[in-house]
């Protein structure tokens, strides 16, 4: 069985992850979407409610599915028998980093391969980060984020600022 792990932050999960989630779990048996649980990040939601909105958002994926991790993404890759790692890239300024990820990644586990997958243009500057600005700034996020997602986000802004 072919396994994939998904891994990031998602916090909270965009439809362009959920654009890149679709296609790749036509390729995998598999997919693990992966939450990064970092505790020098400081995140906006917390892991059980990204864990929740990632599960909603995926109900209608039958291979896909959704846990955490703390430590190196390699080991939890090894633990569950993923052979793949996917990574979205969206513009040039995604490539360094990603760059380095998969070499070290790599380094570290080589019979892991990680696959790079290209957003869609319409999601190419689509971003957590930017889903939350326009959300506190009064905007309409529809279409950038699943409707689970658009919830969440209404609800956090009526009690605390994004
Ligand atoms: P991280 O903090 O690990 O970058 P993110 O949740 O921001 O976690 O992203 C997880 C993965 O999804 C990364 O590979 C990122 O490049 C990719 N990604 C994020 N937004 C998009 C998008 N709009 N289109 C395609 N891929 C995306």
């Amino acid at each position: 069985m072919k396994l994939a792990v998904y891994p990031g932050s998602f916090d909270p999960v965009t439809n362009g992850h959920l654009d890149i989630l679709k296609r790749a779990s036509r390729h995998f048996d598999k997919v693990i979407v992966a939450i990064l649980r970092n505790p020098e990040k400081k995140a906006f939601f917390s892991v059980e409610e990204r864990v929740g909105m990632l599960t909603a958002a995926t109900k209608s994926m039958r291979n896909v599915l959704v846990d955490s991790f703390d430590g190196l993404l390699v080991h939890y890759a090894k633990k569950k028998g993923a052979a793949a790692i996917i990574r979205g890239l969206r513009a040039v300024s995604d490539f360094d980093v990603e760059f380095q990820m998969a070499l070290f990644n790599r380094r570290m586990a080589e019979n892991i391969e990680t696959f790079f997958m290209m957003t869609d243009y319409k999601y190419a500057y689509l971003s957590s980060s930017l889903a939350k600005q326009i959300a506190r700034l009064g905007g309409d996020v529809r279409g950038l984020v699943p409707p689970i997602v658009e919830r969440y986000l209404k609800k956090k802004k009526g009690r605390k600022s994004l």
